[in-house]
């Protein structure tokens, strides 16, 4: 048998250094085996997938050298590589479980839905909804069909009973067939759930070993029992420990920068990069702590991953990153250094703006600086403003951090519109507006333009900057993040209806 595994993000937002983690082991797996690893690229949410985000997640796997042999950009034996072109054959493993009676029609609405949970819930029983539950009789079932409502199709699940799965990290599993619901499988628009589309897939691609994100335990069930079904050999599955934030809980891009593309733009090293995400959870028989992507391939073996919850500490990942640096030639250094930031393209981005403000070459570095730094130290006193408060401006920086976390083109001119129709709608002078994102992302509010600035810096450093600057004054607590949510949401209509 040759072992082939895969990687499977979906293309939204940012490349996440989950993707690479996850990648990382999958990689080791399949060289450690001799077989192939596989890049699949799950976009059947239409509405979120984007192709930049696409090409994002080749660029940051290609820049950490996590590369595969099979993927939408270099073809292979068992493309497409993209779930939104294999759509007939989610279509036609559909049609064989529907023929099959292993998978149903279901024209229950939204609304049907929330009550038939709440009955449930309100007769105190505790299981998920079950075919029997969603069952009309046939004389409704044709009436809806007839007036063309939508249905879905949805599985066959047990509804008690104890399903057995094995992990090669955990052994056996024993999950409660009565808390599995009867998943749908395709949407109303012909579109495969992510358990469907995942499953044939993996079977199609001949995927040997399913290396994932815990997150994922819970659905095993569906997926033995859809190869059951569907009379085809599961994988072998392992379930990775979720990377945590130094306080245990759930990486977070709250808590910590979850963008592989920042930790670039930060100036960290692939290798230190991966290095470290190969010591989440797991160690080098010598428990050496700097160790090169080939020393762990050479070395690696999937049973020394340990299940405690690998916390992804930016501190250590920094002291990690400077080993790394100090081991590099002074020519290396200058050549890694001058690819980072320190190159003819960027600088010339940032030229013309500086040139207006300078009379001297010794004055430019000064003004450029904050183009060459991770996060500038700044404090509550440099939002001192003669007519606003910094607890508000707090709340405008926590505003427009949204606004550009949604921002699908990071240019000067759209940072602006951004910009504008939030103050528009808080009724403040743009400049006003504007000055606490100058000091959160020059450090000062007497730099150059700062959607120039934000364009240059790009969106990941621009974005940590902000959210630092709300720490700075204070951080946003959970209460008050409902309600801005809401101011937000609302600025937002009426941007959209003055626009
Ligand atoms: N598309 C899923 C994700 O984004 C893949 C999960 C899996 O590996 O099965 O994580």
């Amino acid at each position: 048998m040759t072992v082939r595994t895969r990687v499977a993000p979906s293309p939204t937002g940012d490349p996440h250094v989950g993707t690479a983690y996850i990648a990382l082991f999958n990689l080791a797996f399949a060289r450690q085996h001799g077989g192939q690893f596989v890049l699949r690229i799950e976009d059947t949410d239409r509405v979120r997938s984007t192709e930049q985000a696409e090409q994002a997640i080749f660029d940051a796997l290609r820049w950490l050298g996590l590369d595969w042999d099979e993927g939408p950009d270099r073809g292979g034996d068992y493309g497409p590589y993209r779930q939104s072109e294999r759509s007939e054959h989610y279509r036609h493993y559909a049609q064989q479980l529907l023929d099959s009676g292993h998978a149903f029609r279901c024209y229950r609405t939204p609304e049907e839905l929330e009550a038939l949970r709440a009955d449930l819930r309100e007769r105190g029983v505790q299981r998920a909804l079950k075919r029997a539950d969603l069952e009309l009789s046939t004389d409704e079932i044709a009436r809806r069909e007839a007036a063309g409502e939508p249905s879905v199709v949805r599985m066959q699940v047990p509804e008690e009973g104890r399903c057995e799965i094995h992990d090669m990290l955990r052994g056996p599993l024993e999950l409660d067939w009565a808390q599995v619901d009867a998943q749908i499988l395709l949407k109303s628009d012909g579109m495969p759930t992510y358990h469907l589309a995942n499953v044939v897939d993996d079977h199609l691609m001949g995927i040997t070993h399913v290396i994932r994100g815990e997150e994922w335990i819970n659905s095993a069930p569906k997926h033995r029992l859809l190869y059951e079904y569907l009379g085809w050999d599961m994988p072998e599955l392992c379930h990775m420990p979720l990377l945590r934030n130094p306080d245990k809980s759930k990486l977070s891009k709250r808590k910590n920068p979850t963008s592989i593309n920042f930790y670039r733009r930060m100036g960290y090293m692939p290798e230190a990069m991966v290095n470290f995400l190969g010591r989440m959870g797991w160690s080098m028989p010598d428990e050496r702590e700097r160790f090169t992507l080939e020393e762990m391939l050479e070395a690696f073996d999937i049973q020394r991953v340990s299940l405690g919850g690998p916390v992804f500490d930016v501190d250590k990942l920094s002291w990690l990153n400077g080993q790394w640096l100090r081991e590099l030639d002074n020519e290396e250094f200058l050549h890694r250094l001058m690819d980072w930031a320190f190159n003819r393209d960027y600088v010339m981005k940032i030229l013309p703006h500086v040139k207006e403000r300078v009379e001297t070459f010794s004055e430019v570095a000064d003004k450029a600086a904050f183009c060459f730094t991770g996060i500038p130290h700044i404090d509550e006193s440099d939002f001192a403003h003669k007519q606003h408060d910094p607890q508000d401006m707090k709340v405008w920086l926590q505003l427009l951090l949204w606004s550009l976390e949604e921002l699908d083109e990071w240019s000067r001119d759209r940072l602006f519109a951004e910009a504008k129709s939030l103050a528009d709608g808080l009724e403040l002078k743009v400049k006003d507006f504007l000055f606490p994102v100058f000091v959160a992302i020059a450090g000062t509010s007497t730099s150059f333009s700062v959607v120039d600035s934000m364009e240059i810096l790009g969106k990941e450093l621009s974005r940590a900057r902000l959210r630092h600057a709300i720490e700075v004054l204070g951080g946003v607590s959970k209460k008050q993040t409902k309600k801005l949510e809401k101011q937000w949401r609302s600025l937002r209509g009426d941007a959209g209806d003055s626009a």
